[in-house]
């Protein structure tokens, strides 16, 4: 099955389904991003936070994959904003995924009450990287459009993504339109609300209806709204029910339907951008 690529405003481009490993332990990622990679998936989504990268550089490593053939984006830690730090955290970065350069990199939150709100040197020492060919893109996650706003006025190079939280219950389209409108192209995590979203009576009834579970309903929804998604499991069968997305097709009405499901801030399962300043000890 191929998975479709997404252009980015920096004329590269990224498979618009990937593979999360947020919350894989670090012992049992190799393991779980090879199950990927047997599966199909190109494309996998790690951090300096998640404390994994090694693994996710083991599995590609034995995968015998050519290094263009697959898709790695990281992600900057917080507490690593100060450029020094940001770069030297870089450098692990590419020595855990055994390569020379990541295809993107982000800065992971903007924590806009800590190192003065200046996430725009922070920004600037990404555009570093990108000139010298390390990541050959760079973007932000977690930016609201007000933080982009910023970068825009402030900095040379647009962020080429926005990672941002998305999903039936926080479906967060003001974000989104941000980024339509600005060719900053929005990756959705925890698109199916880690599990939250699947038993919704709308979900079950449309995916009973196609004869598909709730999971490829929702990540269907997804990609129909155009975002890049990188849904998280380390269970095979569903690792390979996550990928299997591209043999049918939401109507409008159920598109519509699970848009409707949309709880506004109610529905966010993850920190408040503008407040969270989370840094590790
Ligand atoms: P997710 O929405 O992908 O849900 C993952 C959980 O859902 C799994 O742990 C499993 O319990 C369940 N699940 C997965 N497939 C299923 C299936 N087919 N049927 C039933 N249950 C299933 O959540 P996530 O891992 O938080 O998000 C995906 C990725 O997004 C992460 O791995 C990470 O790469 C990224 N992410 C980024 C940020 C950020 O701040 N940038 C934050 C969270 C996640």
């Amino acid at each position: 099955m191929s998975i479709p690529d997404i252009t980015l405003n920096d004329g590269r481009t990224i498979p618009q389904l990937g593979f999360g490993v947020y919350q894989v332990p670090p012992e049992d990622t190799k393991k779980a991003v090879t199950t990927a990679l047997e599966v199909g998936y190109r494309h996998i989504d790690t951090a300096q936070m998640y404390g994994n990268e090694q693994g996710v550089g083991e599995a590609f490593a034995a995968s015998g994959l050519a290094r263009e053939d697959i898709f790695l984006t990281s992600k900057l830690n917080n507490g690593y904003h100060l450029p020094d730090d940001a770069r030297r955290s870089f450098d692990a970065t590419l020595k855990a995924l055994s390569s020379d350069y990541v295809d993107l990199f982000l800065i992971h939150w903007p924590l806009p009450t800590r190192y003065n709100g200046d996430f725009v040197q922070t920004w600037k020492t990404l555009e570093e990287f990108y000139r010298e060919g390390r990541a050959r893109s760079i973007g932000v996650s977690n930016f609201t459009p007000h933080q982009l706003r910023r970068l825009h006025t402030e900095t040379e190079i647009r962020p080429a993504v926005n990672q941002i939280e998305a999903h039936p219950y926080f479906t967060n389209d003001e974000v989104r339109a941000f980024g339509q409108e600005h060719q900053i192209a929005v990756e959705a995590w925890s698109p199916i609300a880690q599990g939250a979203v699947l038993g919704d009576p709308v979900i079950v009834t449309i995916a009973e209806s196609l004869g598909k579970t709730p999971a490829q309903v929702v990540l269907r929804w997804h990609i129909q709204r155009g975002d890049i998604v990188f849904p998280k499991s380390t269970t095979p069968d569903r690792v390979r029910e996550n990928f299997a997305l591209f043999d049918f097709e939401l109507s409008g009405a159920d598109m519509g339907s699970i848009t409707a499901l949309d709880k506004g801030e109610k529905g966010r399962t993850g920190p408040n951008p503008e407040t969270f300043d989370y840094v590790p000890s």
